[in-house]
């Protein structure tokens, strides 16, 4: 398997930036194999699943087929479902930060069409995704144009057929010029899929590569078995203080439970703090940022709220509850060990119920080890983050730039530019991680000192 960098294939340098900054540091193989095709503009049939990085593969081969310059829809990306087409879009939105000016659009069902045909009047996206039904109803009424589409991307294509699909993609193809570059993901390859990628493609280059968890020998998974769901919250906390994570979250199937789960941690000298659907988006903000900016240990958070989170190299991933689906659970313990690093996936399950754990084993073919909870004791010493975060009362909208903020913060003796971590500037308000013993320093600093000649207020967040 090659372990080319992305450095090595023919990407503009803002790309390559963006890529590090994302913690991309190494390309998956499924973006090894497929990258140099997609980027020359051939056609691939590749066999990957959610987790493997295809989404970054076929995002950045539209990223570079497109011209700015023109509002034209020069890539279609079709999905399955909603969920998918929303993850779809937004991967490529961080995938194209670097580029002024682009648009993308998400195209799907349940949202009033009317907002989508203003969307589409005012300009044309440079890439839409979108599910068959939705993108066929706006090609039925003309509001949405696909005669310079030069990308196509058919994205879970098994799971489109499944759905019954096949007629509507093959009539949403019909719009698309036939001298295009057609990229068809599916995570497997019957014999309906080979025929679809007959009817559609031109000599495509066949990329196959491992399942998800074969990919990923660094993460080590395993069971902890507990004999009763009222002992969880305690083992969690032994499984903290045993660790000793820098970054870790933990999984929870409701809100109620990632609110409980962490009002006792932090009862129990951890810092961590909940990420869930009720909180609104200045608190789901500040969350994200205390946790990315290492001023928090302990992220507990439902599936859906932790969608957004791009963290990468999580050390530990806990499955406080046992998820429905098997594709969840790949989808959680996906965030720890990537790009080569070490990670651990715990599961809990109760040690006379395990149907929903086995159900999951059966499913990706493998067995994890059981352990007893017993056997995870740790000194119950404090787990607090090296940083702290401070709030500062302006943002990118008073023309602040981190390099100002770091410049007043370092203009203080006793603070160095070592000591200061990620700056994180919103319009209106700017959060910096800082060593916890000089938060005091710091925000007294930021009082005392103007920064571009405003006076700003700060404080610790906690
Ligand atoms: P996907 O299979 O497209 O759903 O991607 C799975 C996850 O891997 C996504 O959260 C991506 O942000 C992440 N990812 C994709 N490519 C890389 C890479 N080269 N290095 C690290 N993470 C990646």
């Amino acid at each position: 398997m090659s372990t080319l960098h992305f450095s090595d294939l023919s990407l503009p340098k803002a790309q390559l930036r963006n890529l590090e900054e994302l913690g991309y540091h190494q390309m998956t193989p499924i973006q090894a194999s497929s990258l140099p095709t997609i980027l020359k503009g051939g056609d691939l049939i590749g066999q990957a699943q959610t987790g493997s990085g295809k989404t970054a593969a076929f995002g950045i081969g539209l990223l570079e087929a497109i011209d700015l310059k023109h509002f034209t829809t020069q890539g279609l990306v079709i999905c399955p479902t909603r969920e998918l087409a929303e993850q779809v879009r937004q991967e490529i939105r961080r995938l194209g930060r670097y580029l002024p000016n682009l648009k993308i659009s998400a195209i799907c069902g349940g949202v009033p069409i009317r907002h989508q045909i203003h969307s589409l009047s005012q300009h044309a996206p440079h890439i839409a995704v979108g599910t068959p039904g939705r993108l066929l109803d706006h090609l039925g009424r003309g509001t949405l144009d696909l005669s310079y589409t030069k990308v196509l991307v058919l994205d879970e294509a098994d799971r489109m057929l499944d759905m019954g699909f096949a007629d509507e993609v093959a009539e949403i193809i019909r719009y698309i010029p036939k001298k295009r570059q057609t990229l068809l993901f599916s995570a497997t390859f019957p014999e309906d899929i080979r025929r679809m990628s007959r009817q559609f493609q031109h000599r495509p280059k066949e990329v196959v590569v491992e399942a998800l968890v074969e990919n990923r020998p660094k993460i080590s998974q395993s069971v902890v078995l507990v004999e009763d769901g009222r002992d969880k919250p305690a083992v969690t906390a032994e499984i903290l203080y045993h660790y000793r994570p820098q970054s870790s979250v933990i999984f929870c199937n409701t809100i109620a439970t990632t609110i409980e789960v962490t009002d006792f941690l932090q009862r129990h000298r951890i810092d961590a703090l909940a990420l869930h659907g009720d909180l609104d988006q200045k608190d789901r903000d500040q969350v994200l940022i205390q946790f990315s900016n290492r001023s928090c240990p302990v992220l507990v958070a439902t599936d859906v709220a932790a969608r957004g989170l791009d963290i990468d190299d999580l050390s530990l991933v806990l499955n406080f509850d046992v998820p429905f689906d098997p594709e969840v659970y790949v989808h959680r313990i996906g965030r720890t060990g990537r790009a080569g690093k070490e990670g651990r996936a715990l599961t809990f399950s109760l040690s006379y119920k395990q149907e929903r754990i086995e159900m999951i084993e059966a499913a990706l073919e493998q067995q994890f080890p059981r352990i007893s909870a017993s056997e995870l004791k740790g000194a119950p010493a404090p787990l607090h983050a090296e940083m702290v975060t401070i709030e500062i009362n302006e943002g990118r909208k008073a023309k602040i730039s981190a390099g100002d903020i770091l410049g007043a913060l370092t203009a203080n003796e006793a603070i160095s530019g070592s000591d200061v971590g990620k700056i994180t500037l919103l319009p209106m308000k700017a959060y910096v991680a800082i060593k916890a013993p000089l938060a005091k320093v710091a925000v007294d600093q930021i009082w005392r000192r103007p920064i571009k000649g405003i006076e700003c207020r700060a404080r610790v967040l906690r």
